[in-house]
């Protein structure tokens, strides 16, 4: 299927490595040229580098804190008009419901809820005035189904869904989609991460903690950032110009619901 989106230009944050690199590859991959960012500069270099050698796409750099006022005005500033907005940053740290004070709440809402958002603020405008847009928001399965050692991603990532339930109806006129794609467990250094929070706790080793999770997982597996990559495309082409604030699950059917 060709996705109809060549030639068109990406900003695609926390792109360096995990599912925001996996976005990044499939939009190359269908002709899309790239604004990737992350914090550490060599390893963007390097994700960067190996997409333009693959795909011959240009693809800009911007190192910097996407959680930061400051941070995201450079990557604002060089970005400049893009047609697709690809929202992505850390995810909080795990804990206890007891754990967490207000500064804990306040950093999560930056990085998962006012971060996204301020980067529709500021670049719906202009997908409006010209008439098509994509943004794609990575969440998480915690917006369908609680994780308990992550309420700071259920709390702050509910929030940012229902900015975008709203927000997608009032832009969908004029071209402009807006959706969420909400993440189950991805082989990425982030599942590496929580799966090592349950080795410390649970004194058992690396293997049995992966296989102790992907035995909730129907799929029976992690999935991959290039399946990711791929359902971030589709959300960004021609072909989902009726798809409108959705809230679209990629667990290997994890979450247990019929809808
Ligand atoms: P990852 O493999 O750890 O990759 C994170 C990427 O984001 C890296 O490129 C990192 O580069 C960049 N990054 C992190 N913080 C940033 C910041 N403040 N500003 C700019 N770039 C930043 O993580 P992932 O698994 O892809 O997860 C991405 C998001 O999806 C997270 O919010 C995570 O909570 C959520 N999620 C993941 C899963 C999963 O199974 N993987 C499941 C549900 C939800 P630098 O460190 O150099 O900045």
């Amino acid at each position: 299927m060709d996705l109809g989106i060549a030639g068109k230009r990406a900003l695609v944050c926390a792109s360096s490595k995990g599912l925001g690199l996996g976005c990044a590859q499939a939009l190359a991959r269908e002709g899309v040229s790239l604004v990737m960012n992350a914090r550490s500069e060599g390893p963007l270099l390097a994700a960067a580098e190996a997409i333009r050698a693959e795909t011959g796409v240009e693809v800009t750099t911007v190192a910097a804190d996407i959680t930061s006022e400051e941070g995201r005005a450079r990557v604002l500033e060089v970005a400049g008009d893009v047609d697709i907005l690809v929202t992505n940053a850390g995810g909080p740290p795990p804990g206890m419901w007891t754990d967490w004070d207000r500064d804990d709440f306040i950093g999560a809402f930056d990085a998962n809820m006012l971060t996204p958002i301020a980067l529709m603020q500021a670049l719906l405008p202009g997908m409006m005035e010209r008439g098509w847009g994509r943004v794609v928001n990575i969440t998480s399965v915690s917006v369908k189904s609680p994780i308990a050692v992550l309420g700071l991603s259920n709390t702050a990532r509910a929030g940012l869904t229902g900015f975008v339930a709203g927000t997608a109806r009032q832009v969908a006129g004029e071209g402009v989609v807006i959706n969420n794609l909400l993440p189950g467990i991805h082989d990425t250094d982030r599942a590496t991460a929580l799966d090592k929070g349950v080795v410390d706790a649970q004194g058992i080793t690396m293997d049995d903690a992966r296989a102790a999770r992907e035995a909730t997982i129907p799929a029976g597996r992690y999935g991959t950032i290039e399946e990711f990559g791929s359902t971030c495309a589709f959300m960004c082409s021609q072909h989902t110009g009726f798809m409108v604030g959705q809230n679209v699950l990629l667990d290997g059917g994890a979450v247990n619901t019929t809808m």
